[in-house]
This record gives C-alpha cells, structure tokens and sequence, in this order.
C-alpha cells in the first residue's frame, strides 16, 4: 500500500453506487475491511464505509487517524470516539429507505445498535455487491499478484533445493512463512504434508520427519501489498510407489484438460467437469472431493468458483485457481495448483513453479 491509485479508486465507488440503483438500495454500509480496502484504500483492522448516491464515508476510530490520511483516497473520513455503530452519524442517512448492509460481516450486537439507532431505513441484507467488482481484476491488482506469485515461485526453489529425509514438516512450514514474512505475510497458514499426512487435502504441519517414498505436498501463498498468491505442489522424495506415481500422472492430466477450457465466457461447472470426469473416469473418483478452484485477490478465497455446484461463467480479469487433487487414505495424495488470468482469448497462467514430476 498505498498501491490503488485514486483514480481507481473513485471509479470503485461509481462502479458500487451503479450495482446499489440495480438493487434498489440509496446506502450501502461497507464493513468487511477486505471491501473498505478495495473502495478506499484503508488497511487497517478497524474501518467501515458509508457509499450514498452522493457521498462516500469512510469512519474509524484515533488509533488509525494517521493511517487513514495516508491511505484514505476518494471518500470523505471521520474519526468516530465512541465507536463505530454507537457513533454512527444518522444524518448521513436521512431519507434512505433501504440500507445495504454485508451480513456476514455484522453481528447480532451490532445489527440490533444499528436497527435502534437508524429507525427509519430498511437493513437490506447486501453480501456480495463489493464482491462481484472484486472479481474484475484492473492492471494494479493484476500486478500485485504476480509479485505475490513470484515470491511463491522462489520459495518453492528453497523448498527443491532444502527438502530431505528427516527434516519435520513444521520445520518446513515454519520455513515457509518465515521467507514469506521477508517479503509480506503467509496469506494463510501453509501446508507442509508428507507420507501418509499429504492425503488430507487441509493437513496442518505435524512433528512426522519426512521419509523416503514419501509424496511431500505443498500448499502455500504470499499477500504482498494486500494481494495473495495461491500455488500447490506435490513431488517426491526419491521412488515413489505405483500407484502414487500413477496419481500424479493422471492429476497432472486432469489439470492441463481444465487448463484447456478456460477462456472467457466459459461455465466454471464445465470447466470443473473437465477435470473431474477424466479423474472419475480412470477410476479415482471418489478421491477428489473438493472443488476445482477458486477466486484469488485480496482474500485467498474469493469469486468466483470453480465446481460443479457454481453458476458463474469466466470472465476476463478473472483471477482463479485449478487444483485438482487426488487422496488416497494411508498412502498419500496429490494436488497441483496453478493461479491463471483470464484474458480476452483465454488464459495466462501466472504460477511458474515447475510441475513435471519430480523425485528429489
Ligand atoms: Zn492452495
Ligand atoms: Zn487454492
């Protein structure tokens, strides 16, 4: 940060105020600080916006007054003392018959202050407005994950080059978010899984010693300046047995045929079938339970998805994963995770990690 322009910023906000007039809604109550960082820059931990048709307020408290000169573009701020919902400046809302408001970011103290205190608006429940503009990624964003994903890629060369029998995976893990904090955070607790622990697709680092034979799996991101990177890999530690190198083989597959479907306008349940039907069909199955991908920027986790339940369709500046895996109990698994842009004609895969099978 301060890495938004204001430009970009107050195009934000416009781009909001269109998706309120579509909704009906004349305010909109911003609080997931992930949303207030995207529409005004702020990111700090305490911060809420209030986007009328012609205003935008941004309200925090002394401890970010500073902060808030720094970050704050395209809105108006004020520093509230008594809190920000005992304090909420009512005026600001006068004639406003139906509030959005982000109801998985409010709870039940809040929502009952706010329905006191604002006795003449409707609440109108608002979750994803700020995040439908969140899933077109601009120039900026685009190249905040590229930094996020090239400090990924050096560290997994670490991890080539420094991975052997009998180092822990907390050891590795702690390694991981040791060399992500040199450069910005973990954008999530990472995973460092080997033997029989990589079958369990969100395993934490344990005390095991890795192991020869062992698939040792990797899943891990940096945020850098706000943005996240999102990557998986699996290898091995010298031979690994049949089935595992099999596996992999038919994993790497699945992901180049999902890889192949991407391109605006694509149905992201199709492209999920892409993989999923070939790893059904070489009679894995019932292994990979978990969905194909995900949205990536400020948060690691974000729109659209990639399943077979999803509705969405692809969309140019869509920044997704495709991370087919399969697990096999007692034994092991594999997963690859690439992070790719779509563009106009398809897609630019942004992970530059290698994927070929390896034995280390
Ligand atoms: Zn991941
Ligand atoms: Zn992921």
């Amino acid at each position: 940060m301060p890495a938004i322009e204001s430009g970009s910023v107050t195009n934000r906000i416009g781009a909001l105020r269109r998706l309120m007039d579509k909704e009906d809604l004349q305010a909109m109550l911003v609080s997931s600080l992930s949303n207030v960082r995207y529409l005004c820059g702020f990111s700090g931990s305490s911060g809420t916006m209030l986007v009328t048709r012609k205003s935008a307020w941004f309200f925090t408290d002394f401890r970010y007054k500073e902060q808030t000169k720094q970050e704050v573009r395209g809105c108006r701020s004020r520093i509230l003392s008594r809190g920000l919902f005992a304090d909420f400046p009512v005026e600001y809302i006068r004639g406003v018959k139906r509030l959005g408001v982000e109801q998985d970011h409010m709870n039940i103290a809040t929502f009952n202050l706010l329905r006191k205190r604002l006795k003449g608006p409707k609440l109108v429940p608002a979750r994803d407005l700020v995040l439908r503009l969140r899933r077109t990624k601009d120039k900026t964003e685009v190249a905040l994950i590229r930094k996020a994903q090239a400090v990924t890629d050096s560290v997994f060369r670490w991890l080539l080059d420094n991975t052997r029998p009998g180092v822990t995976e907390r050891e590795l893990g702690a390694e991981i978010e040791y060399r992500f904090k040199r450069h910005g955070e973990s954008a999530f607790p990472p995973i460092a899984a080997s033997g029989p622990n990589s079958a369990l697709p969100h395993a934490s680092p344990s005390d095991r010693r890795l192991r020869r034979g062992d698939a040792v799996t990797f899943d891990m991101g940096c945020r850098r300046d706000g943005y996240c990177s999102d990557m998986t890999r699996t290898f091995f530690l010298g031979k690994p047995n049949d089935d595992l190198r099999q596996v992999y083989l038919i994993v790497a597959e699945a992901q180049k045929r999902a890889l192949a479907g991407i391109r605006p306008g694509a149905s992201c349940a199709e492209v999920d079938a892409l993989a999923r039907d070939y790893i059904r069909d070489e009679g894995y199955g019932p292994y990979f339970g978990h969905g194909l991908g995900h949205g990536v920027g400020l948060l690691v986790h974000e729109q659209p998805g990639l399943s077979h339940k999803s509705k969405d369709r692809l969309a140019e500046g869509d920044v997704v994963t495709v991370e087919p895996g399969i697990y096999l109990p007692g034994l092991g698994g594999v997963r690859i995770e690439d992070m790719v842009l779509v563009t106009r004609n398809g897609y630019e895969n942004l992970t530059k990690s290698p994927k070929e099978l390896i034995e280390l």
